[in-house]
């Protein structure tokens, strides 16, 4: 080992040298404070010990050690401090100064030896601990990293399938519904009938996933938008009235006038947790029996509240030992569950997930063969007496308007951009069947150059196809329009993505609107007829 003595007294470097010959490989030699710190300083990481005379001229030991600690950040280098003082206050103060240990003048050689091999054998335990941990460092940043990449490849895994589930099933959900528009046996219906709702079942589970997955990487963004919560319960109210009226299940729903109407939160997200609470509840309570939403508005101050939502049933229950893990992800009381109800098990940790990113909670009680209760509490924002303002006067204005007629269709001349075969057989049907002029482009390449060479009133197009794909086309198209100062021809996105962040990828490269698969006929008629004034 090297060892640094620094000792004004050539006596005792001469001696301290004879001593450690046995134990050092090298000796650095100072005569004073100073002159062992440069040294120190160019001969850091080979140095192993440092032996320190406490009194000497100029720097002393104490005020050299504190140097050495502080100023190199040498905290955990072995420093022995020979001194001739023998008070005990003159030792604390060398240990205050951040010495490891001190040795009497005149020294046993076997002393001085002994404590230098305890101070060298924990530094260099330190050493070895310190190097281990930045390997184990080094090797966790790296496994994090690695599965930061795999969740992200999850994440883009299931966006994809979500994609490719979403585009047979726009197709199913569309003819489906273009042939239940046609005269059909009584038979052929119902089974029409059949399809349509398995799609539609289809299409949620697919949903249900992608909104799991986006929890789980922490990618679901809760909106803060101004809506109406009395319409809001209003529409699921209607939705549900009737399914319940159906299975003679009585429906009562209590509390919903004395809320505060005119709130600020994300309102898709409250009704997909609302849905999900009530469908459980239409699911597991069998024909005759009864369900009670009751809302509450607690914790009410000028801009906020809380909104308490309670789903009660008369329905099945849920056995006291299930009661921990159903909300759990793929939970179900027992596997014979998805047999008789169907369901994945997903709704409620959705729920729950989704409930406490907005800051609220959930919780259940329930009894077997007797009923459920249900309770979320999710903080809400009151809109400003100005924004409640503005939107009574719109709303007023929209009542004083006269009611319009359904404007007839306007015969459009529409370019589709479409890969996708049986998409484009889709959407044409839906098109003429209105009585629009279709053209078709098989690729975003094929779609710059028709409408490069013809005349149209708005452009549909898929983002992901072969060659040039629906954002590029779309770029290209606006590029065309500014060199040429032609006028803005409207483009709605037809696609089947349903990620956080798409209306912005498509609005970005140019296009106006959004709708995304499976179409609804109605709502592509009512975004063309909007940007096509
Ligand atoms: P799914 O309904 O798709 O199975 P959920 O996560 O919504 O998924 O529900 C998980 C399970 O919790 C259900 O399968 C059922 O066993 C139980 N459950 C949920 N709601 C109720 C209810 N109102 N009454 C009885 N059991 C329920």
């Amino acid at each position: 080992m090297k060892i640094l003595i620094v000792d004004d007294s050539a006596t005792i470097r001469m001696k301290l040298k004879k001593s450690l010959e046995p134990i050092c490989s090298e000796f650095i030699i100072a005569t004073d404070g100073l002159e062992g710190l440069a040294l120190l300083k160019t001969h850091q990481e080979d140095i192993a010990v440092v032996i320190l005379d406490e009194e000497m001229p100029g720097l002393t030991g104490s005020q050299l050690c504190i140097v050495i600690r502080n100023e190199l950040g040498l905290k955990h280098l072995p420093i022995i401090s020979l001194t001739s003082l023998n008070s005990k206050e003159a030792v604390s103060a060398i240990f205050r100064a951040g010495a490891s240990d001190y040795v009497h003048k005149p020294f046993v050689d076997e002393e001085l030896i002994a404590r230098i091999h305890v101070h060298y054998e924990r530094y260099n335990m330190h050493r070895h601990m310190e190097a281990l941990v930045e390997t184990r460092t080094e090797e966790l940043s790296k496994a994090l990293q690695a599965a930061h990449t795999a969740s992200d490849a999850k994440s883009k895994f299931v966006a994809n399938m979500s994609h490719e589930m979403r585009t047979p099933l726009n197709s199913i959900i569309g003819f489906a519904d273009l042939l239940l528009d046609l005269e059909q046996t009584e038979e052929a219906t119902e089974y029409l009938n059949l399809v349509h709702l398995s799609a539609t079942d289809l299409l949620q589970l697919i949903n249900d996933v992608l909104d799991f997955s986006k929890l789980d990487s922490g990618n679901m963004r809760i909106e803060q938008t101004d809506f109406s919560l009395h319409k809001l319960i209003d529409d699921m109210k209607q939705l549900f009235e009737r399914q319940f009226s159906d299975k003679q299940i009585a429906f009562v729903l209590e509390g919903e006038q004395a809320l505060p109407d005119k709130c600020t939160g994300d309102p898709l997200r409250l009704r997909q947790i609302l849905m999900n609470l009530l469908g459980n509840a239409l699911k597991f309570t069998p024909i005759g029996g009864g369900v009670m939403l009751v809302m509450i508005a607690s914790d009410l101050t000028d801009t906020s509240y809380t909104l308490e939502c309670v789903v009660c049933d008369s329905g099945i229950g849920i056995p006291s030992n299930n009661l921990q893990s159903i909300l759990e992800p793929f939970q179900q009381v027992d596997l014979s569950t998805t047999r008789k109800f169907g369901g994945t098990g997903l709704g409620l940790s959705i729920c729950k997930q989704l409930v406490e990113a907005m800051g609220g909670s959930i919780d259940i009680n329930s009894f077997e063969n007797i009923g459920s209760r249900f309770r979320v509490r999710i903080p809400l924002r009151r809109q400003s007496p100005a924004a409640i303002e503005r939107s009574l006067q719109a709303d007023a204005q929209l009542k004083s308007t006269p009611v319009v007629q359904p404007l007839p269709i306007v015969p459009l001349r529409i370019l589709i951009a479409e890969d996708n075969p049986v998409n484009q057989k889709l959407l044409m049907t839906i098109l003429k069947h209105t009585g629009h002029q279709v053209c078709l482009a098989e690729n975003g390449v094929q779609a710059v150059e028709r409408f490069m060479q013809e005349q149209f009133d708005i452009i549909l197009m898929d983002c992901q196809m072969p060659l040039m794909d629906g954002y590029k086309a779309s770029l290209a198209i606006r590029a065309f329009e500014k060199s040429n100062g032609n006028t803005h021809i409207p483009i709605i996105a037809v696609t089947a993505n349903a990620l956080e962040g798409d209306r912005e990828k498509c609005l970005e490269a140019g296009m106006d609107e959004l709708v995304s698969k499976p179409i609804k006929r109605q709502w592509l008629e009512t975004c063309m007829r909007d940007l096509v004034k």
